[in-house]
């Protein structure tokens, strides 16, 4: 292995020199205070005192359509968690249908939004019109059964 080899510089110490490398000629804001690092020669923020380091990014990623397709998920979900104290406050309705219609699609929501969140780096790695689309279809369904659920109650 070369890099066990004496002499070598380790990962760690090459990449704080490529850090330092880096900052010495970029303007290159902290993260956490927006301080612009440009011709540090540490890895310490002089601002706000956080550490930094080297990291790969992906600048064109798009969180919007994550968060539009987590958002429908999450407030169903939220309802479903209130359906629930309300049944342990008051007990099923009974005849209501729309009871079981707001906690079939709120457990369903609550799996999507598990699952979702689990997968997300799958679905990040989709074309951004394709994530659109999901979102839109998951967005379209729990409205028609929101107020599907609505109507029957
Ligand atoms: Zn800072």
């Amino acid at each position: 292995m070369q890099a066990a080899l004496a002499g070598e510089t380790s990962p760690d110490v090459r990449n704080r020199e490529l850090l330092t490398e880096f900052v010495r000629i970029n303007d290159a804001p902290c993260v956490a205070c927006g301080y612009n690092l440009r011709n540090l020669t540490g890895d310490v923020c002089p601002e706000c005192g956080n550490r930094f380091a080297l990291r790969v990014g992906v600048p064109n990623l798009r969180f919007g359509p994550l968060v539009a397709c987590l958002a429908p998920l999450l407030m169903v979900s939220g309802l479903l968690v209130f359906l629930i104290a309300m049944t342990i406050d008051f007990g099923v309705p009974s005849n209501a249908m729309w009871y079981w219609a707001f906690l079939v699609q709120g457990l369903v929501d609550a799996v999507g939004a598990v699952l979702l969140y689990r997968r997300r780096w799958a679905y990040l790695s989709m074309p951004v019109d394709v994530q659109w689309r999901v979102a839109g279809v998951v967005i379209g369904v729990n409205a028609v059964a929101f107020v599907t659920a609505i109507v029957m109650s």
